[in-house]
């Protein structure tokens, strides 16, 4: 990933960008939300989807135009949300719904401290 996107994940210039999910000042969770499996993308919409923020992360991301990346809960290409990817392989003849994922919780012990 570059480091482009790492600090966009760990800045704090937006008052509201403290309070995301996603924010644990080390970029953690990047790799979830640039990643280009579904899998990967599902997880970081998950997260999303219980962030308090959510709503400031995507209106924002769309006013910057992101180039890339799960902001606010959406796959976001280009600036514009973008439907979910199809999975790898051969289309299916019926069309799958979307891959919605549970959040995984971490334990404890391996949660940072910040520092
Ligand atoms: S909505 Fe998602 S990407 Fe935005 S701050 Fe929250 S967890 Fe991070």
């Amino acid at each position: 990933m570059s480091s482009t996107a790492l600090d966009l994940l760990t800045r704090t210039d937006d008052p509201w960008r403290v309070d995301g999910r996603c924010n644990d000042l080390h970029g953690s969770l990047s790799h979830l939300f640039f990643a280009d499996d579904v899998v990967s993308t599902a997880r970081a919409k998950a997260i999303c989807g219980r962030c308090p923020v959510a709503r400031q992360c995507l209106e924002t991301a769309l006013l910057r135009r992101e180039p890339w990346g799960v902001w606010g809960g959406e796959l976001i290409e280009g600036g514009q949300i973008r439907p979910d990817r199809a999975p790898r392989g051969r289309p299916p003849s019926t069309p799958r719904p979307a891959l919605v994922l549970e959040e995984v919780p971490v334990p404890p012990h391996l949660v940072g401290t910040g520092t």
